[in-house]
């Protein structure tokens, strides 16, 4: 099933959901407001956060991040650190090619994981959240139809029966980028 969502309508309902969390005006969630520096977020919001756009959108969001993904992929984190414990050109390489979309400005070698994950923002939040939307089911497991659409509640189901659909984790699609980025950087993996 293809996507049902533009990419400003996930816009938008992230920085609400994050503007409420927050106690902010939507106005100050700009889509390159860092969340940790700029809005003040703390990690009990983050949870908050993830519980809102599970109930607006029935969406998981990620509970790993990317950096533990790549760990658990790799078998050990050997090769994410250089030796003052900032991330290495591998790790930020995987990074950037994550649905989050991060920039070369935004992470890159020598980054120390927390300064990594202070660079996310309401954008690549909403980057993230639409992604996992390309992860639909082939077909309705009731109807069998194809088709996807926005309920007047604004969740994704099915265009045939009208049954709601469930989109795979953030955890699911966070892993699966990871390997893809392995591979697209041409970088060996453990078999298995
Ligand atoms: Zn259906």
């Amino acid at each position: 099933m293809q996507n049902p969502y533009e990419a400003e309508q996930i816009q938008d309902i992230v920085r609400d959901g994050l503007a409420q969390v927050l106690g902010t005006g939507a106005d100050e969630v700009t889509p390159d407001a860092t969340l940790v520096a700029d809005l003040g977020a703390e990690s009990l919001d983050l949870v908050e956060f993830r519980f809102e756009m599970e109930t607006k959108l029935g969406v998981a969001l990620p509970k790993s991040n990317v950096l533990d993904q790549l760990a658990t992929v790799l078998g050990g984190s050997e090769q994410l650190y250089d030796e003052r414990g900032g991330i290495t050109e591998l790790a930020a390489e995987v990074l950037r090619r994550s649905a989050f979309g991060y920039s070369a400005e935004q992470v890159h070698a020598g980054q120390r994981p927390y300064e990594v994950a202070a660079a996310a923002t309401s954008a690549h939040w909403a980057s993230f959240t639409h992604a996992l939307f390309d992860h639909l089911p082939e077909t309705c497991t009731e109807c069998g139809a194809d088709k996807a659409e926005l309920a007047a509640s604004g969740k994704a189901i099915c265009a045939g029966c009208g049954a709601a659909l469930e989109a795979s984790t953030g955890d699911e699609v966070m892993a699966e980028g990871v390997r893809a980025a392995l591979v697209a950087i041409g970088h060996a993996q453990p078999v298995g």
